[in-house]
């Protein structure tokens, strides 16, 4: 589809068509795990009903020769993102709380400081090994000045990349759908080409599978952090479904509230024990946000799975690396070279967007000459934290001059215009509804690194795509902005 014309799609379906593609969709999702479980103020323990993820009805165009790009870059960044983990000078310089962000912002301070310590006792030697499950966020970018569509990078991220297992579940429903139904033959000359295999939970679990082996301990599991009334719970579900049915390694779930009674590390071996069993390696989908963290307990507990002999996914180092403003510190001049060398150096650089600190000599007064094209983002991860256009000046206005450390200004991505589909919430069966939308492409990789031998271990694993209403500024599935979508290579 040489000549796709972006503004062509979705296919024009009747009424009578759309609604019964919808309900194939809705039951499709219920059917092979696509799902969520409901919105109601307090989790049973025991769940007993689910509803569909929000899903989009179509995939979502996307250029070949760009996927294929994004893809190759990956592991390119899962190496930069293992080389910065492990530089610690360069964190300190950037995140710590003596001259860096943490220095104004609690959260990254409290992280960074627990870090130092256990840095200082030799806390951290007994397992040098650090693992990261990563995913790279993308956009479309169709510049004013017409040059060709790029692609061009949102975020890194290093912490619960989450939907690695959804959007492959997303990618086998909009294969699926074509596959029955042909769309009616309202879109012809559609090749199954057109709709690209996404393995990504198998991918993710080698990733967890190459640390749990190498910390080989045989009988030991894997532990995962995750947060009390975790609606997504089906995603990490999937992964240790395949973590026990193909690799039997057991996989035990705490939040950090159970593992403040529940967790030791032996005084000798410096192994992490949950209730007397051993653990690998602690995969971590909470810990990212200041509210998981209600009390200096919380640190405590973090701290203590930190100075385990156990493998972190990732280390508060890792998570550090994860930060916003190593991604714009990485974007100034000659940072990137600390890194990388070579033409991967190139291809990166051509991915990013202008980004400055708004501490920087007439950083703030450039944010708001040019606010109308720029978003503001803190240190923060998971959505709904950041300043877009019209909001930065007043914003800018009651921002103390202390925490301007804590935030960049990033140039807006702007992705084509005119591409529409159809959004698939479980609201009171609403049906599927139309809208101009933009697609953000991820791409999931793991990292296994920080050995004797400096070598990096890893993979580009798959992708996801989420889509929303051209309007709404943030992204963000669990935030509900955003729908689980997939990519029509075209
Ligand atoms: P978070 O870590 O909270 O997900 P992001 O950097 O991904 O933070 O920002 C959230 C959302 O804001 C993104 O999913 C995207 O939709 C939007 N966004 C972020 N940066 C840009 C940008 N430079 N241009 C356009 N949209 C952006
Ligand atoms: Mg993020
Ligand atoms: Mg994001």
């Amino acid at each position: 589809m040489s000549s796709f014309s972006f503004s062509s799609w979705p296919p024009a379906l009747n009424d009578e068509q759309l609604e019964a593609l919808t309900v194939y969709a809705t039951t499709y999702a219920l059917s092979h795990g696509l799902i969520y479980l409901p919105a109601v103020a307090s989790q049973p323990a025991i769940p007993s009903s689910a509803i569909h993820a929000p899903l989009s009805l179509f995939p979502s165009p996307f250029p070949r020769r760009l996927f294929a790009l994004a893809r190759r870059l990956q592991t390119t960044y899962n190496t930069l993102y293992a080389r910065i983990a492990t530089d610690v000078e360069f964190l300190d310089k950037v995140m710590g709380s003596i001259e860096g962000v943490g220095k104004v912002d609690h959260f990254v301070g409290q992280l960074w400081a627990g870090w130092k310590v256990l840095r200082d006792e030799g806390g951290l030697v007994q397992q040098p090994l650090q693992l990261g499950l990563f995913r790279s966020d993308y956009l479309l970018h169709a510049s004013s000045t017409g040059e060709p569509l790029g692609l061009k990078q949102v975020e890194f991220n290093t912490i619960s990349s989450s939907f690695g297992t959804l959007s492959q579940r997303t990618a086998a429903l909009h294969r699926h759908l074509y596959a029955s139904t042909g769309y009616y033959n309202v879109y012809p000359g559609m090749k199954s080409g057109a709709f690209p295999v996404n393995n990504t939970t198998a991918g993710l679990v080698e990733g967890l599978v190459a640390a749990h082996t190498a910390y080989n301990v045989p009988g030991s599991k894997i532990l995962f952090v995750v947060q009390a009334g975790e609606r997504n719970v089906f995603d990490q579900r999937h992964l240790e479904d395949e973590l026990l049915e193909k690799h039997s390694i057991h996989v035990v779930r705490q939040t950090f509230d159970q593992l403040a009674s529940s967790a030791s590390v032996d005084p000798t071996s410096r192994a992490l024990l949950i209730s007397g069993t051993e653990i690998s390696t602690v995969y971590f989908r909470a810990g990212y946000t200041p509210t998981d963290y209600p009390t200096p307990e919380h640190y405590a507990t973090r701290f203590l799975l930190e100075r385990s002999l156990a493998i972190k996914c990732p280390s508060i180092a890792l998570q550090l690396a994860g930060g916003k403003r190593v991604q714009q510190v990485l974007a100034e001049p000659g940072i990137l070279e600390r890194f990388l060398q070579g033409d991967e150096l190139v291809l990166l650089r051509e991915n990013w967007m202008r980004m400055w600190a708004l501490d920087e000599v007439n950083g703030v007064a450039r944010a708001r000459e040019d606010h109308a094209r720029l978003v503001l983002k803190p240190q923060r991860e998971g959505g709904g934290n950041n300043v877009y256009r019209d909001s930065i000046p007043t914003f800018l206005d009651g921002l103390p001059e202390a925490e301007l450390p804590a935030w960049i200004a990033m140039e807006l991505i702007e992705p084509p215009k005119g591409t529409g589909g159809y959004l698939v919430r479980s609201n009171a069966g609403a049906g599927a509804v139309k809208a101009e939308v933009v697609s953000e492409l991820g791409i999931f990789g793991w990292a296994l690194f920080g050995g004797s031998d400096a070598k990096v271990k890893e993979k580009e694993v798959g992708w996801l795509v989420r889509t929303k209403g051209k309007d709404s500024d943030e992204g963000g599935v669990a935030t509900g902005f955003s729908v689980l979508d997939s990519v029509l290579l075209v």
